[in-house]
């Protein structure tokens, strides 16, 4: 790219001599990010050893989650009642009441964050910095729609122009059914629930059979802050239970995140029942997201931003990158540095603090992302050694193509495909076409190159000159379109909005 006539993006360097160098995350090496998200009223400090020693003790005294057998007809039925019996009940509960309560959860989820950090660590293998993540953002997102709800569902009067008076008010659907991943199974989990309660309906929720047990933690703490018991019911299982939900006809709405198949098998389960309601699905899935990279960029930062998005979480999060689209030019020094990055990572116990990547979720991860790495080996640019257990090492794999890569795999393994000066359009063309849409990050100090990404690329979140993970509930609302997801976005100003019935009510004066 020609720099010299082109509008400049902000110049790195300058950032970072501007903050006074490390504190910066565009610093490069060593690398180390603590949390996602804004909130940290709960103060936890994890450069405090005394924080870390507590936290610690918790993850040892944390019990394993006992297994809970769940007849998955009669359970979800009997939840699904219960939870169709308390919903008059709720919705008619003035919306100050509703936000009040999630306000308290929030304040709750901060009392017991240290208890929750380690029940995350626990059960879903996150590192102390990702569990601190999870707490944050499941605050945010009771604060967030809290306050979204106090403002959005007051009376709407709208013009009478032949002098009747015409309102427009939102009200809950009925029960919604809350289906949360395990890759977020506190944030998520909290967040779809506490949309769904202070829009007005019922829930019957049911976590990712690896995580219950935080699942259950939070809904305690919901009771804890004034829920009804009833109006939110958690029921807990695999595939069988989510079918025997989402098939009840007294499910009113489905908030999803997790795979596009189970999207897919969701939405059929939906419309099979010719006598059903038609119901709204909101559908937040996977991707194959791609970070652009072309020869303006910094790469100390490009670096930063790569091991972060790639590999952070162990890869496992939606958002991650899977695909870096690198300028020719510069790919040779952009990976050479990379696999210098990639050898300070240290894998190992989550619970040590100095862990920077844990094991993946379970062995059927393993087996599936392992297998697939064992296949690629002859195209491997760098892979780390990986310590025995369920470890997946980071990998980079060199493809010959955009186009070669045809599924999302969710680990910590990076694909690298180099384009030409001139071959940007037909390299966004190429990542449309793979018909994901979720996130995107670029690295360029061109104005115009900024502009060309924004204006083609068909994602929901882009990324430019930064990480492409962690969006904060309420400045970067999160969700794709194509096979990622319905929208509208998790943390967004809009997202209340699929969780209600609008209703006109015109009365002749
Ligand atoms: N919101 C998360 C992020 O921005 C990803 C959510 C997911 O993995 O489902 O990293």
């Amino acid at each position: 790219a020609n720099v010299s006539d082109a509008t400049l993006l902000a110049d790195p360097a300058e950032k970072i001599a501007a903050v006074g160098g490390a504190a910066h995350p565009s610093i490069p090496l060593p690398i180390r990010l603590y949390g996602d998200t804004r909130s940290n009223s709960a103060g936890i400090d994890l450069a405090d050893e005394q924080v870390l020693a507590r936290v610690a003790g918790g993850i040892a005294a944390a019990a394993p989650p006992a297994p809970i057998a769940v007849d998955a007809a009669r359970d979800v039925a009997a939840a699904v009642a219960a939870a169709a019996k308390a919903f008059p009940a709720w919705a008619a509960t003035p919306v100050d009441v509703r936000a009040a309560a999630l306000d308290r959860l929030a304040d709750l989820l901060e009392r017991d964050c240290e208890a929750l950090m380690a029940i995350c660590v626990r059960e879903a293998r996150k590192t102390i910095p990702d569990a601190l993540g999870e707490v944050r953002e499941a605050v945010d997102f009771c604060r967030y729609y809290a306050a979204e709800a106090r403002g959005k569902f007051g009376t709407l009067v709208l013009p009478g122009p032949t002098g009747e008076r015409n309102e427009l008010r939102l009200e809950g659907r009925g029960v919604f059914a809350c289906i949360a991943p395990w890759n977020f199974p506190l944030a998520i989990f909290i967040g779809q629930v506490a949309a769904a309660l202070v829009a007005g309906n019922s829930v019957v929720a049911k976590p990712a059979p690896q995580t219950p047990a935080i699942a259950a933690a939070a809904v305690r703490l919901a009771y804890e802050a004034g829920i009804p018991a009833d109006a939110l019911r958690l029921v807990t299982g695999g595939g069988e239970v989510g079918d025997a939900l989402v098939r009840d006809p007294r499910v009113m709405g489905v908030a999803f995140t997790g795979s596009t198949a189970t999207a897919r098998r969701i939405a059929r389960a939906l419309l099979d029942d010719e006598t059903r309601p038609l119901v709204p699905l909101i559908a937040e899935t996977g991707g194959i997201n791609a970070m652009i990279v072309d020869s303006t960029a910094l790469t100390e930062q490009v670096v930063h931003d790569v091991i972060t998005s790639a590999f952070r979480s162990a890869g496992q999060r939606c958002s991650a990158l899977r695909l870096l689209l690198v300028q020719e030019d510069v790919a040779e020094r952009t990976l050479a540095m990379l696999k210098g990055a990639m050898d300070t990572l240290t894998m190992g116990d989550p619970a040590d603090p100095a862990t920077d990547i844990g094991p993946v979720i379970d062995a059927a991860a393993f087996d599936r992302l392992e297998s697939y790495r064992q296949s690629q080996r002859p195209r491997w640019v760098y892979a780390l050694p990986a310590p025995d257990g369920e470890y997946i090492a980071p990998t980079v794999i060199r493809l010959g193509s955009v186009a070669e890569l045809t599924q999302e795999w969710f680990g910590p393994i990076l694909h690298v495909v180099t384009w030409r000066a001139g071959d940007l359009p037909a390299t966004i063309a190429a990542v449309n076409a793979l018909g994901y849409g979720l996130t995107m990050g670029l690295h360029s100090r061109i104005a115009s190159v900024a502009t060309l990404v924004t204006e083609t690329a068909h994602v929901g979140n882009l990324y430019i000159n930064r990480s492409m993970i962690g969006a904060v509930v309420g400045s970067q609302p999160f969700g794709g379109e194509g096979r990622s997801g319905t929208g509208f976005k998790a943390g967004g100003p809009h997202y209340l909005l699929r969780f209600v019935h609008e209703r006109t009510v015109s009365t002749d004066t």
